[in-house]
This record gives structure tokens, C-alpha cells and sequence, in this order.
């Protein structure tokens, strides 16, 4: 019985250092609107199709992160010539349509 909670114990341990390295193994990306560095689970990945539009897209295109803050979405909005990530201008009609897509789009 004692034996087996010494082990439980062992187990757990291992079980929590295993969670801090993955913690620091996290991909960081940057924010397309404020322009900070976060998690890149924290962050909404967008990618731009063919014809220059932006759809929320996890795998596919030429791609960018933005958090699920408004405010990062008015700033990415209202940012000129970031658009290196992309290599091309999206014109900021398109960025406005695809914020209020992600503003009617519930997370939780
Ligand atoms: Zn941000």
C-alpha cells in the first residue's frame, strides 16, 4: 500500500514536469494587430486566399495571428503595410468584413 503511493507520487511528479516543458515548447507567433508575441493557441490563425480575401484558416495559405481581443482587431483594421507576412496588400475593406465575421463568431 505505502509502496504504491510512493510511486503515485513519482508518477505525478514526472506527470507536472512534463507539462512545464511543453509549456516552454508552446510556438510563439506574433499578433497581427498589436504586434506582441503570445501563445499560438491564444491567437486566431488567418490566412489569405487566392483572390485576396481572409478566412479564418489553420493549415492552409499565406497566414497571420490576431488575438480574440477587440481591440487587436480595430488595430489590425486600421495598421497599413503589415502585409510582409502576406506578401500583398489586403485593402482594408476586407480586413473590416472579416473582423465583424469574427466578432459575430462565438468562441466559447
Ligand atoms: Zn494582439
Amino acid at each position: 500500500m505505502v509502496e504504491g503511493g510512493v510511486r503515485t507520487t513519482q508518477w505525478f511528479r514526472k506527470l507536472t514536469r512534463l507539462r512545464v516543458s511543453e509549456k516552454e515548447r508552446r510556438p510563439q507567433r506574433t499578433c497581427l494587430g498589436c504586434g506582441a508575441r503570445d501563445d499560438q493557441d491564444r491567437l486566431i490563425r488567418l490566412a489569405v486566399t487566392v483572390d485576396d480575401q481572409l478566412v479564418i484558416e489553420r493549415h492552409q495559405g499565406r497566414g497571420g495571428y490576431l488575438h480574440r481581443d477587440p481591440k487587436c482587431h480595430k488595430a489590425f483594421v486600421s495598421r497599413k503595410g503589415l502585409y510582409r507576412a502576406f506578401h500583398v496588400e489586403i485593402n482594408r475593406k476586407v480586413k473590416a468584413q472579416f473582423i465583424e465575421q469574427l466578432a459575430r463568431r462565438d468562441w466559447e
